[in-house]
């Protein structure tokens, strides 16, 4: 696929802006296995890439302009200053890549300007990161364009200052890192706290097995300040606590912890949830590394459990999904991504998948819900260039 997408990027580009482009990068992605809501709180997180990418066609240029410009967006070139970019001034699409370029100078970089085409496959507002896939492809550019020498951890870093800081979405450490990070067949066990990782074979096909993503394609208004209610729930357990973060509160103290809340019953559950979900990732960690990849399935659900009961960000369309997949005989099912919406996975037998999808498909019919949109998701690449090879 990525020749001809590439191809077509670069095209575009040429007639936007009238030469060929310096080259070509792609940055996919993600969904989240396991670990959710841990990412703010310094504990573990599982995800990998998609094979849908944004792939941005870049020249670099040396006048401080910034020339923007996105396939999927109806809106014509956008034109910057590099030296003019602050924090919170601009509300649009532009903010993601703009950030970046901000982050990068903020950092001590030279960004002398670029032209920028982007064209992505990754559904927008469906909680898989269409927005760290933006940031990365552009800091990946911009990196080998300057001639930075920054790793995929630094470039992740630096995307999620600009999502941040710039865009002011308070947004972890792991849609980047995945996006940046993330190797086909594998999924990217990484610990939030101090950015160790480590890549964790998972190739469903060859287990004859596979990984559905339901968009539910619903997004509930409320999402944003639900989220930073249950952020600071979560700062607010660990001061009581006395730890930096809930990381630091062990599975087996949970009880003894818990009981320490004393009547804090909204903090008790969000603790509950962050302590034992970080638990759940190590166990499928511990379990994909001994290739028992279909023992996975009830972790998943024990997670969605905790998500939808105790950290209650789940809403009735990802409670259908995930219902409706297991009753149809789905080894696991959950929501992925921050809740309120957006999508879950479901872990299938590959010969089960029609018989899951239309269960699925029939049980939004029967609620008056819109369509869902339902996709396999391969374990794929992380950010890379496509033109010209390197
Ligand atoms: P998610 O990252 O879960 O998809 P976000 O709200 O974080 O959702 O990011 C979505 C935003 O990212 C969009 O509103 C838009 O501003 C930007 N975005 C995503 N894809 C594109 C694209 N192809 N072109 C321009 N902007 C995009
Ligand atoms: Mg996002």
């Amino acid at each position: 696929m990525s020749e001809a997408v590439a191809r077509a990027v670069g095209e575009r580009f040429r007639e936007l802006y009238g030469a060929d482009p310096h080259g070509v990068w792609a940055a996919p992605g993600r969904v989240n296995l396991i670990g959710e809501h841990t990412d703010y709180n310094d504990g573990f997180v599982m995800p990998f890439a998609l094979p849908h990418t944004a792939v941005a066609a870049v020249s670099r240029r040396d006048d401080g302009v910034l020339r923007l410009h996105s396939a999927d967006i109806g809106q014509g070139v956008t034109e910057l200053r590099v030296a003019d970019l602050a924090p919170g001034t601009d509300t649009s699409w532009t903010a993601y890549p703009a950030g970046v370029v901000w982050a990068l100078r903020e950092a001590g970089h030279e960004i002398t300007g670029a032209d920028v085409h982007l064209a992505s496959t990754v559904p927008s507002g469906a909680g898989l990161s269409s927005s760290a896939a933006l940031e990365v492809v552009v800091a990946l550019a911009l990196n080998d364009l300057h001639d930075l020498g920054l790793d995929g951890r630094r470039l992740a870093r630096l995307c999620q200052r600009a999502e941040n800081v710039y865009v002011g979405a308070p947004v972890g450490i792991m849609d980047q890192t995945a996006s940046a990070c993330c190797e086909a067949g594998h999924a990217l066990f990484l610990d939030t706290r101090d950015l160790s990782q480590r890549r964790i074979p998972f190739d469903l096909a060859a287990e004859g097995m596979r990984l559905l993503v339901v968009d539910t394609r619903v997004e509930h208004s409320h999402s944003a300040g639900e989220y930073g209610r249950r952020r600071a729930g979560c700062e607010k357990g660990a001061a009581l606590l006395g730890v930096d973060a809930l990381r630091d509160v062990p599975y087996e103290e949970l009880d003894a912890a818990l009981e320490r809340l004393g009547d804090e019953e909204e903090v008790r559950r969000l603790v509950r949830h962050v302590v034992t979900e970080d638990r759940r990732v190590e166990r499928v960690v511990s379990l994909l590394e001994a290739g028992d990849l279909r023992a996975i399935g009830p972790v998943l659900v024990e997670g969605h459990v905790s998500l939808r009961d105790d950290f209650r960000v789940s809403c009735p369309e990802l409670d259908l999904v995930v219902d409706t997949a297991t009753d149809a005989g789905a080894l696991g099912a959950r929501m992925t991504g921050g809740g309120f919406g957006g999508s879950a996975i479901v872990l299938a037998e590959a010969r089960d998948v029609e018989a899951i999808t239309k269960a699925v498909q029939e049980a939004f019919a029967a609620a008056g819900l819109r369509a869902p949109r339902v996709f396999e998701a391969v374990p794929s690449e992380g950010a890379r260039r496509l033109t010209p090879a390197v």
